[in-house]
């Protein structure tokens, strides 16, 4: 049976989804959370670099007041130290408004400085001269006139200083006329940038941590510089930027948490229910695979489930060994005409688990349809042996009588085996041949096994050849004459009643080829309908021209079952210029054991035009007498066998004399055929036959061209009796 994934893969399409959507859902409120968090970091910069130019803004404004300060200015011309000290200095000291200041150059011959809370400095300040000479440059470059200063930062024990320089120049502009600027004293103040200050920044701006250090890498934080004097990065103001996307991801983390465990909920109810839905339909499909390949009577594998078999040896890559064994009930219609289609069908079951018990991993049975079986077996190298058990099981299986409905049946059963042990022919091959060693063993009515041998597959090779031949000889028309047997009346043996035409074919290549098998060739590879109509051309053209000469014409069942044969037999007689009346149809027994309503139907057109109906070959096979009644049979043939065994049993005596007497009851003549001495003839005679026909009275030949064919047989019958 197929093993269907479909269920697991629901299951892994169900997971894949999730996992994917939680990959979509997740990843975009991480990257929403980082995009917002650089946002956020991107933005405190900002502001952070916009608060740094404020606040230097401001020192600037301060040093701008206090550099362009008259006084100031009037008081370092004058080098009046303790005036600069208190209009000056005492701010510094103080330190409410600034920290730091100093000044230098100019009028001063060394630098004054005061700092916060230590007054006025030594003379080396609080800066060295490098950073003085520096700021020399920076403040020598700056434009007077529009007051400007110089900014800078330093970092000092721990803590930011903002300093803003420029010359020392009075307030008024008249004052600057007649002086140089760039000779003025430079002025320098320092504010520091305070710790609560910084506190108070980082709270305005939701910074955590805003902090002034030397050296920056605390992970997850942001810097602005401080440009010292010579434009370098003295110290950095450091910080952790307000977390916007952490938070909102904080937030939203629960609730996105709730959603996927909602989906993983709906999504496991979904997937459940589909693999349920799914596994129910592979079951209902497996079920219907199987019941598509089960016999429904008996239980056995069927036609369909013995071919899938066959495929699946057939793809076996192993070198293996297999063997079919076809099998045939013989009486089964026996069975089924003495109990009824229920007791076959008990029977049919009763035989059907009589064979299921001989199934094991080498064996397979199947029931192919009506009362045929096949068992096949396989096997990698002991085929002979496993077949040799088989054939002693079925021995075994059709040992023992079946009782249906209180009758008890005898178990017969035609075998054909057939067997290869390497793959040189295909599955299908070895059917056939099964098959075909089926159909000798029922030709030789035997039980035991028949094997398919050389001697079968020379007569196919020959069947091939005939099959051929016969194919072309069609076309042409060459090689077909017809020749005529006498049939004499029982009473006055010397008058020919009619005669029966038997076909013949002298093959080109083959040369003669008997009828018996030229027309089972035809029969069996569907030339028959073309053959017949060819041969009842060549019986009309011989007889149109008697009209009193009455003739035979076997039809095959092949010939009846074409739909319509009837019609177009009554029409090509007519046209052949032959009149029913003159004209027998002899059809086997096997027809009437078919028992099909058309074939009734095409019989009772044909006796109603006034052909007469003869069974031939009564008594060989299946036909027993009750079919008679359904058909408008008006001539019974028995069999030429009985004439063979006519002296070996009184038996078979006493059963010719009742069918002959039972014949007679139903107003039907009989012929016996197959007499060929005058002690057959004077015994069916005797026995009831109204007719004989044998080579007693004239073996079948062509007529004369131009003589009448009841003086050809009046003659022959004359030598035979010597009158
Ligand atoms: P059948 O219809 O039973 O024809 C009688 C056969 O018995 C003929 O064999 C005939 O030659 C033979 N026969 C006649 N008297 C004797 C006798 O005393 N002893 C023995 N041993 N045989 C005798 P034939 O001609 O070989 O034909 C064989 C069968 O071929 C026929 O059996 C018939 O079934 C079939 N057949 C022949 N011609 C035609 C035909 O035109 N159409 C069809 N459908 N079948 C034909
Ligand atoms: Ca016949
Ligand atoms: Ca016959």
């Amino acid at each position: 049976m197929i093993k269907n994934p479909l269920p697991v893969q629901i299951l892994i399409l169900a997971c894949t989804a999730f996992v994917a959507l939680q990959i979509i859902l997740w990843g975009s409120l991480i990257s929403v959370r980082s995009k917002m968090n650089t946002d956020a970091a991107r933005e405190s910069l900002q502001r952070m670099e916009g608060r740094i130019n404020t606040l230097q803004s401001q020192v600037s404004l301060i040093a701008s007041d206090y550099h362009n300060w008259t006084d100031i200015f009037l008081n370092a011309q004058a080098l009046d130290y303790e005036r600069l000290a208190s209009n000056y200095g005492i701010t510094a000291e103080r330190g409410d408004v600034f920290q730091f200041a100093e000044l230098y150059d100019g009028p001063f011959p060394h630098p004054i400085s005061w700092r916060e809370g230590r007054g006025l400095l030594p003379q080396e300040g609080f800066i060295d001269e490098d950073t003085r000479a520096a700021l020399r440059r920076r403040v020598t470059e700056l434009n007077v006139i529009e007051r400007q200063t110089f900014n800078y930062f330093e970092f000092r024990e721990d803590e930011l200083v903002m300093f803003s320089s420029s010359r020392l120049l009075p307030e008024h502009n008249e004052l600057m006329a007649n002086l140089d600027p760039q000779a003025q004293a430079i002025a320098l103040i320092g504010k520091i940038l305070s710790e609560n200050h910084l506190a108070s920044i980082g709270s305005e701006f939701s910074m955590r941590d805003l902090e002034v250090v030397s050296e920056t890498g605390r992970p997850g934080t942001v810097h602005v510089p401080a440009l010292g004097v010579s434009g370098e990065p003295v110290a950095w103001l450091e910080w952790y930027p307000p977390p916007s996307g952490t938070v909102m991801f904080k937030k939203m983390s629960p609730i996105m948490a709730l959603i996927s465990l909602l989906f993983a909920g709906i999504l496991y109810f979904a997937a459940n229910l589909l693999r349920h839905r799914a596994a129910k339909l592979i079951a209902d499909e497996a079920i219907s695979f199987t019941l598509a390949r089960t016999d429904a009577l008996t239980a056995l594998p069927n036609r369909l489930a013995m071919h899938d078999h066959l495929c699946s040896i057939a793809d076996e890559k192993n070198e293996i060994e297999y063997a079919i064994i076809s099998l045939d009930l013989t009486n089964f219609k026996r069975i089924n005409d003495n109990v009824g289609h229920n007791g076959g069908d008990r029977f049919l079951k009763v035989f059907a688990s009589r064979l299921q018990a001989l199934v094991d991993d080498e064996t397979f049975i199947a029931r192919l349809g009506g009362d045929e079986f096949i068992l096949v077996a396989s096997s990698v190298n002991s085929i002979e042996r496993i077949v040799a058990d088989k054939v002693a099981a079925l021995d075994e299986v059709t040992r023992q009588q079946i009782t249906c409905n209180g009758v008890a049946f005898d178990v017969l059963v035609s075998k054909g085996l057939a067997v290869t042990k390497c793959k040189d022919i295909s599955v299908h091959e070895l059917l056939r041949r099964a098959d075909r060693a089926l159909y000798a063993a029922k030709v030789r009515c035997t039980q035991k096994i028949v094997r398919y041998d050389d001697f079968m597959a020379h007569e196919d090779q020959n069947y091939l050849s005939i099959e051929s031949c016969l194919r072309r000889a069609l076309v042409s028309g060459d090689g077909f004459s017809i020749v005529y047997q006498p049939i004499v009346s029982a009473a006055d043996m010397n008058k020919v009643v009619h005669f029966e035409a038997l076909a013949r074919w002298n093959c080109s290549d083959l040369g003669q080829i008997p009828p018996d098998k030229f027309i089972h060739v035809a029969e069996t590879s569907g030339l028959m309908s073309r053959l017949g109509w060819l041969l009842l051309d060549l019986i009309c053209r011989d007889i149109k021209d008697f009209t009193s000469v009455k003739v035979g014409i076997n039809i095959s069942p092949m010939q009846l079952m074409v739909p319509g044969f009837a019609d177009s037999f009554i029409e090509r007689v007519k046209a052949n210029g032959v009149i029913p009346e003159q004209i027998e149809l002899e059809v086997t027994e096997q027809i009437v054991a078919r028992d099909d309503t058309t074939i009734v139907q095409e019989l009772n057109m044909l006796s109603k035009h006034g052909f007469r109906l003869a069974l031939d070959d009564f008594g060989t096979g299946y036909a027993s007498i009750g079919y008679l009644t359904r058909m408008p049979f008006d001539i019974l043939k028995i069999d030429r066998t009985f004439a063979k065994c006519k002296s070996e049993s009184v038996q078979l005596q006493k059963i010719v004399h009742s069918i002959m007497g039972l014949a007679h009851a139903m107003d039907l003549k009989i012929v016996a055929e197959g007499i060929e001495t005058s002690e057959d003839a004077v015994f069916f005679r005797d026995l009831g036959a109204d007719f004989l026909q044998g080579y007693h009275f004239g073996r079948p030949s062509a007529f004369s061209l131009n003589s009448e064919p009841s003086l050809y047989c009046q003659s022959h019958a004359r030598k035979l009796t010597g009158r």
